[in-house]
This record gives C-alpha cells, structure tokens and sequence, in this order.
C-alpha cells in the first residue's frame, strides 16, 4: 500500500507549533545534541557534560537502555543514571536527552524531567512499540526525536511520526541516523541522502537532525557528514562526544572528545540568515551536496561494475576465451542508449560514457587474463 502522504499532512497542517520549539530556541548556529553513546558512570556523565558546558552545545545525550545486538553486551546503566542526568542538568544548565524503548523507559524518563526523547532505530521498526511509546508520551510538551527505522523505509519512518502526531504530541522531530546494508560499506549505516531529501521536501517544517555518529561509525568521517548535511539544510547534529572515546562502554570508535566537538562546530561552514545572498547560497550548497553524493555513487557503482569485471576475466581465463565479445557489448550499447534517452541523456553522451566504461572494464579483464 502506497503512503497517504496526505492524512501525514492535514494532521501537521493543524501543527503550526511543529518547527515551533526549535525557532524559540532562536539559536544562531544549527540544534547540537552532544553526549556520550552510553551513560557508564556519574563521574563520566558529569565530567563530559561540564567540558561541553560552554559550547554550542544545546542538549546533553547519554544512552540510559541500550539496544545492542548481542546479549551479555553493555545494555546500559537504567533508572540510575537517570539520576546524573537531573545533576547534569542543574550542575551545567543544559538540557538533557535519551532514548526511550517501551512505556516504562518513558514513564521513568517523563518523571526525571528529561527534555527531549528519541525512537532509537530499531524502534522505529515496531509499530507496535512506537505504538505504546506514543500512548505513554499521550499530550507531552517534552520534544520527541524520531530515528530513521534500520531499514531504507520512508512510509515506516513517517508513520512514526503520524502515531506521534496524533497522540496530540507538537514538538517533534526527526533524525537521520543511516540505514543498514547487508553489503559493506564505508559508512556503517548507510546515508542514503535522497530518502533524507525526500522527507524533508514533503515536510519541510518537521525538523530534521543528523546523526554523523552512527551513520560513519569512525570518528574521522564525522566532520564530513556533517558538513553535508548542514549544506542540505538540517536543522541540527548529533554527535557522540566522550573524553575517553576508545574506552568507551559503547561504540567507541565512533565518538569525538569534547575539544574534537568543539573544532568541528568551528569548521563547520554554517550559512548566516543575514547574509543578503542567503538564499542563494543555500540553494546552491543544497544543490551542489545533492551533485557530490550522486558523483559519489556513480564511483561507487563503478567500481562494482569493475569487480564484475574482474571476474568474468577469471572465468574467461579458465575457459580460454576471448576478451571483447562485440554481440554482447553492441546489445549492452543499443539498451543503454534507450535507457538513456528516458533520461534525457542524448545518445552522443551515452555512447561515449559506455565506450571509456566499456574500455576500462576490457583493461581490467586483460589485467587479469594475463596475470
Ligand atoms: C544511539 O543513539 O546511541 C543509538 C543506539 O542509536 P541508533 O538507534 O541510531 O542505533
Ligand atoms: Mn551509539
């Protein structure tokens, strides 16, 4: 069944309060919710969230219930360090965040007066659990973060958001965290930006946050991500910040220090309302990151098209047969123009793209054929 993208709406319609929350914070750089991946210890809840007191820093993060793949891993400290995050709170003056699993998580949550919650990813999957989260939440003023469920589904990642919505729930958001992929990739969640640019052109007034954490799973990627998704208008980052990354409890390889934070949100190029080009720019940035993640596919699917390659010259080696075989490639070539005039490619273009694949992929097989 097709989404009935149109219900979404008239619900949101009625929400003039949906970006609400984030305009009063009236923040001059993007939303940052920064904190580590889990809770471990007091000291470390507190220690962290005092280096990022004075920082662009709006909501302190700390994972209470951890969803991990295996049993017997760190599931997180529970109800205690609900606890440190209330002294983060009136020790620092800065907000708080965590994720919320069932009823109970919200009602214990809801109780220590924590200011945002999110729908971790595989949450967001359940409709069952998103279900009773949204009924335990019935009427909250708290803002409520949605992640992107683990698979690439749109309709499942708004219908989150609808179940929310109609729970009479106004300040809510979203976060782009990456989707899995049983093939590996160099992200560890995938990004797959369009389906991010695709929700946030049917509802541009629902905020959009993006996760660089989990969707890199390295710290070294994460000012990259970042950067685009600022250029593609996200509202804000969430990032995982720890001062001891390696030795943390929970994804260590993907946090930051506080003073690596700190840098990024300096290196970030933001782009200033004031600016009388604003719109401009931030069009043309929006347009130009849209261009460099298609650039990046096209290399990625190139270089799958040359392990292909690689293998039929393997099978061609076994079998002792020639490389170019011209009644397959001319098929290949007749396709490909058609496909490409649907496109609006013109035939001079596609032929010439195919001949240099085409070349490349006969290198590649050579190389193979003669060791
Ligand atoms: C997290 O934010 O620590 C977390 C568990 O995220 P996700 O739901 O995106 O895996
Ligand atoms: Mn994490």
């Amino acid at each position: 069944m097709e989404f009935n993208f149109e219900i979404l709406l008239k619900i949101m319609e009625n929400k003039k309060e949906l970006r609400g929350w984030l305009d009063d914070l009236k923040l001059d750089h993007p939303l940052v919710i920064a904190g580590p991946c889990s809770a471990e210890t007091e000291e470390q809840v507190l220690r962290i969230a005092h280096e990022l007191k004075d920082t662009d820093v709006n909501y302190y993060r700390a994972g209470i219930w951890k969803p991990r793949t295996r049993p017997g891993m760190f599931e997180g400290v529970g109800a205690l360090g609900l606890k440190w995050l209330q002294k983060v709170k009136d020790e620092t003056g800065m907000k708080t965040a965590t994720e919320v699993a069932n009823a109970a998580h919200v009602k214990l949550a809801l109780e220590h007066d924590v200011d945002l919650l999110w729908i971790g990813a595989r949450s967001t999957v359940s409709p069952f659990i998103v279900q009773e989260i949204a009924d335990a939440l019935q009427g909250t003023d708290k803002i409520i973060l949605v992640k992107n469920p683990v698979n690439p589904d749109l309709p499942l990642w708004l219908g989150a958001i609808e179940r929310l919505a109609t729970a009479n729930i106004k300040k809510l958001g979203v976060i782009h965290r990456g989707f899995s992929t049983y093939e590996k990739t160099k992200y560890r969640n995938n990004p797959e930006w369009q389906l991010a640019i695709e929700l946030q052109t049917k509802f541009p007034d629902l905020p959009i946050i993006n996760d660089p954490s989990h969707i890199t799973g390295k710290r070294d990627m994460i000012f990259d991500v970042s950067q685009t998704a600022l250029d593609l208008n996200f509202d804000g980052l969430m990032i995982e910040t720890h001062f001891d990354p390696d030795n943390a409890w929970s994804d260590a390889s993907q946090q930051v220090t506080p003073k690596v934070l700190i840098q990024i949100m300096k290196d970030l190029k933001i782009k200033k309302e004031s600016d009388p080009e604003a719109d401009y720019n931030k069009q043309l940035d929006n347009l130009r990151a849209q261009i460099d993640i298609v650039d990046n596919q096209i290399i990625d699917l190139l270089g799958k098209r040359m392990k292909a390659a690689d293998s039929i010259g393997a099978l061609k080696k076994q079998k002792n047969v020639a490389v170019l075989q011209s009644k397959r490639w001319n098929e290949i070539l007749g396709k490909m123009v058609l496909e490409g005039e649907s496109k609006g490619l013109s035939e001079e273009f596609v032929l010439k793209m195919f001949k240099a694949i085409h070349q490349e992929s006969i290198n590649h097989q050579e190389k193979i054929i003669n060791g």
